[in-house]
């Protein structure tokens, strides 16, 4: 396993442990992954029998001059950042859990005290540090076998692992999306059986997850998991509602909770924007809520690009996102998810697609990205002529902006100049001429610049019996 540890790091951490006389391991995620070959890791845990603070001091000095660390009195714990790289030195402990709080009773204790109070068996793997013992592995719980196997499972007792932390449950989710891999049955029925217990876990540590796994390649594995566990209930319970099929003399709509995921599962594969990937599990989110039917007509869900751009902030507020331009982004795509689908099933005109360009401003691509990855029609056949109608879209929409410059959109006549043209003081009709100019523009009835704007602008005056000045 040596092969495991060649950088550099490795070496001196090994020479300051045999100083010091410490059994040293690298343990967790870091193994984990370099076996895996999934990502050069960037936080590598260290752990050792002994004063993990004054390993990490030794080790700073030897790298760095300066024996200069960062102590977490409160974890034990000392970080030494080296490059792009975090090291993160512990005494190897013992945990014990009360049944109201995820915090544990912290003692000193052995290694595999250590490797006990981890989560699962592929996170619990240690390579030894210490020179004459380099690179042996310690797998007490066949962790290298889950791992070749891709399987997610508790080291102990499901049960009181999840119960222990509940924030647990969540990460075999998250692990299992990130890494493909499957849940042990156990361990998935204590996931089920536990689920309540999420209650314990703040909401800032819940959507830290809930990223990771919006962010992972496949994400919907990840969500139809939170699902199933009944997890997603606990946090989420609009998109929950998302979830269903109702029929009404013989007519049915489709499940907006598989369509949303189908969608996140489409755009994932053009984007890894969180706030995009955001956007698409939000833009059908107000369905439930707006959901008729109408006799002689079906289902129907009016205004639920509107009613559900006004729901964003309160569910970004109640999960702990961020209450930013961010937010105001995912609103807006929410706001807009209708628009290029209306324009790729009529002949559009222009105007149609300089008004989208107005609205969606330097957020029409993602928009696009969006509305593409909303066609999950069954019928091939349909799928293929939405996309080609989309294409054309496109084309208008780089046809138009290239001669109207609209994306940007900047009034060609500020309102300061109306005012002093006719030398009349801010208010009402500043405001009316200068909306009159931009709907013409937009409408195509004048072109986007100064010398039309302004012959347009004293014509509105005139009407309004306005004097140039
Ligand atoms: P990533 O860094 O990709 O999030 P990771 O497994 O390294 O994955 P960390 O949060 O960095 O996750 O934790 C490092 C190690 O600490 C884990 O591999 C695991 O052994 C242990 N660990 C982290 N969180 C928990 C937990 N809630 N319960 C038990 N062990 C944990
Ligand atoms: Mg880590």
């Amino acid at each position: 396993m040596k092969k495991y540890l060649e950088h550099k790091v490795f070496k001196c951490i090994s020479e300051c442990a045999d100083e010091l006389g410490l059994e040293t391991y690298v343990i967790g995620g870091y193994v984990r992954d370099v076996i895996l070959q999934r990502k050069e890791p960037k936080d590598i845990d260290v752990v050792c029998l002994g004063s993990g603070i004054e390993l990490a001091k030794k080790v700073a000095l030897k790298l760095h001059g300066r024996p200069q660390v960062q102590v977490f009195k409160n974890f034990g714990t000392a970080m030494v950042l080296h490059g792009d790289l975090e090291l993160e030195f512990v005494g190897a402990r013992k945990e014990s859990y009360r049944i109201d709080s995820r915090k544990p009773i912290v003692e000193n204790g052995t290694l595999e005290d250590d490797q006990n109070r981890r989560d699962f068996t592929i996170n619990a793997l240690a390579l030894c540090l210490n020179k004459d013992r380099f690179g042996e592995l310690v797998d007490p719980f066949n962790g290298m076998e889950d791992l070749a196997n891709g399987i997610i499972k508790t080291p102990l007792d499901s049960d009181i692992t999840y119960s222990d932390d509940p924030l647990r449950m969540l990460r075999a989710i998250r692990f299992a999306t990130q890494l493909d891999f499957k849940i042990e049955q156990g361990s998935y029925d204590a996931v089920k059986r536990n689920s309540k217990r999420l209650e314990i876990i703040s909401q800032e540590r819940i959507i830290d997850e809930l990223n990771k796994i919006i962010l992972a390649k496949n994400p919907s594995k990840g969500f139809k998991l939170l699902f199933n566990t009944e997890l997603l209930h606990q946090f989420f319970p609009e998109f929950v509602a998302l979830f269903g099929v109702e029929i009404i003399k013989g007519k049915g709509h489709k499940d907006n909770f598989y369509h949303t995921l189908e969608v996140l599962e489409n755009l994932s594969k053009n984007t890894n924007d969180l706030w995009l990937r955001w956007a698409a599990l939000l833009h059908d989110i107000a369905k439930p809520p707006t959901k008729r039917f109408e006799e002689g007509h079906g289902w129907t869900f009016h205004g639920h690009e509107y009613l559900g751009s006004k729901m964003v902030p309160k569910i970004f507020k109640r999960l702990k996102l961020p209450l930013n331009d961010k937010m105001k982004y995912v609103q807006k795509l929410v706001l807009l998810h209708l628009r290029p689908i209306v324009l790729s099933k009529d002949i559009v005109s222009d105007s149609a697609i300089r008004r989208l360009l107005f609205d969606a401003g330097d957020d029409i691509d993602d928009l696009m990205l969006l509305c593409e990855a909303d066609i999950t029609s069954k019928n091939e056949t349909k799928v293929k002529k939405y996309l080609n109608n989309f294409k054309l879209v496109r084309q208008k929409l780089k046809d138009i902006e290239g001669r109207d410059q609209i994306r940007n959109w900047q009034p060609p006549i500020s309102g300061a100049l109306i005012m002093s043209t006719f030398n009349i003081p801010a208010g009402k009709i500043v405001g009316d001429i200068k909306n009159q100019i931009r709907e013409a523009i937009l409408d195509g009835e004048i072109t986007n610049d100064y010398d039309q704007a302004f012959q347009f602008m004293l014509k509105k005056a005139k009407e309004l019996d306005l004097e140039k000045h």
